[in-house]
């Protein structure tokens, strides 16, 4: 299977393109112009609908629609656009609207470590005992999520992206950290690279001999939009990829495939089963994450079917995360409240099994901010969140619960008014 990938420049070329009203092609031609978009023949061919394509989870996944971009920006390029200025000016305009749509949020940027005061532009170390690292050729996807909170990673001219080559300066960090003992290939999607260019990376981890290293993880979402990757009777290289994965699991490190699920429906072919089914035969496990979005996922009864389904695969449900603060974020957020009130429906439903999966998760400055629970004072009827970091860049601040006041719309912590202390103690 080979893949063929459609952007903005060749999607009208789609069969299924054609039988789409042309204002919708160019809402997508717009919106693109300040949001990266891509897509290939496996997700336009198996996973959408096409006679539902509106309301269809994989087609809002894929493209980019007018209502991601705040009115007043969307009809600047539509401006720009109908106008014909020179390219170089609409990507002017494209780059202003992109820096408001806070392209780092959660200070990412703070997490760049330094080796030997020299800082590493392709390693965030935010957690004691974790790194990510944004390898050079990772830095794209297979076809890229509407949603994506990495968004600034695939718009080169912006000069926003996380990413280097030098694995043996990691190595050396990881060395002069002992608490690390997990690495996060991540992007991008990681999965984009070809084995050959992984094991060179690998490699060079197990020349290191790194003592403190345990598991190493990828995150990806190739199970998804190409799980290919891992099927050899349709794709030369995925022997190889498997036959790697057998290398890091017998050299004695865990091995955890970080699978980005968004909707059961990307469960639907046979291809993923048997991706799944191979990779779990090298050793390593299979976790899922994924970001609660408005328009795609926002109803209890699509994530219960999604863990379960994911359970009965083989795989073990992990986050469930609240959609971070940038990019097309208004278009898919969802208040903390109704997070929380969909995250306990599903959960009270599923198997066993499935009850893995951590409750709605914020990734914010300070840590991973779980939403665990909404309670109601009976004496005056007060709601309050009740809340911890299950992560904090400081451990010892992890696993401590707090309350916030109560607001039915806010949808991120730090729109959340602490409460008194007095009132805690009371
Ligand atoms: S797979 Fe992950 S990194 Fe890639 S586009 Fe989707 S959300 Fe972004």
């Amino acid at each position: 299977m080979k893949i063929i990938s459609y952007n903005a420049k060749n999607f009208r070329q789609i069969e299924y393109m054609k039988m789409l009203p042309e204002s919708v092609k160019q809402e997508i031609e717009i919106v693109a112009k300040v949001l990266p978009f891509k897509a290939n023949n496996y997700v336009i061919d198996y996973l959408i609908d096409w006679s539902n394509y509106e309301t269809d989870p994989c087609y809002i996944l894929t493209f980019p629609n007018r209502h991601m971009l705040p009115e007043e920006d969307y009809n600047k390029v539509k401006w720009a656009v109908e106008k014909g200025l020179p390219e170089h000016e609409i990507t002017k305009i494209a780059n202003e609207i992109r820096l408001s749509l806070n392209p780092h949020p959660a200070q990412q940027q703070s997490n760049i470590p330094q080796l030997n005061g020299t800082p590493l532009p392709g390693v965030q170390h935010k957690y004691r005992d974790i790194a990510l690292f944004f390898p050079t050729q990772g830095q794209t996807c297979h076809a890229n999520c509407t949603f994506c909170f990495r968004w600034p990673q695939f718009v080169k001219d912006l000069d926003l992206q996380f990413s280097m080559k030098e694995i043996d300066q990691v190595c050396e960090y990881f060395k002069q950290h002992e608490h690390l003992h997990e690495l996060l290939f991540t992007g991008g999607d990681p999965m984009i690279m070809s084995p050959r260019t992984i094991s060179k990376y690998i490699d060079t981890i197990f020349k290191a001999d790194l003592k403190n290293l345990t598991t190493i993880r990828f995150g990806t979402k190739s199970l998804t939009w190409w799980p290919f990757v891992f099927l050899p009777q349709y794709n030369d290289e995925a022997q190889e990829m498997l036959d790697l994965f057998k290398r890091i699991v017998d050299k004695g490190i865990h091995l955890s495939i970080m699978a980005h699920f968004n909707h059961y429906q990307e469960m639907s072919n046979s291809a993923v089963a048997e991706a799944i089914e191979n990779i779990r035969a090298t050793g390593a496990e299979i976790r899922t994450q994924s970001p609660l979005l408005n328009n795609i996922n926002a109803s209890a009864d699509i994530w219960a079917k999604m863990w379960d389904q994911q359970v009965n695969m083989g795989m073990v449900p992990y986050y469930m995360f609240i959609e971070r603060e940038t990019g097309p974020y208004e278009y898919f957020q969802v208040p903390l409240a109704k997070a929380y009130e969909i995250y306990t429906d599903a959960i009270r439903v599923t198997s066993s099994l499935a009850k893995t999966v951590t409750a709605p998760s914020m990734s914010a400055a300070k840590g991973k901010a779980q939403v665990m629970g909404i309670i109601e004072n009976p004496l005056n009827g007060e709601k309050y969140f009740q809340i911890q970091y299950i992560r904090h860049r400081d451990y010892n601040q992890s696993y401590k619960p707090f309350l916030m006041h109560y607001d039915e719309k806010a949808t991120w912590i730090d729109q959340l008014k602490p409460v008194e202390l007095q009132l805690q103690n009371q």
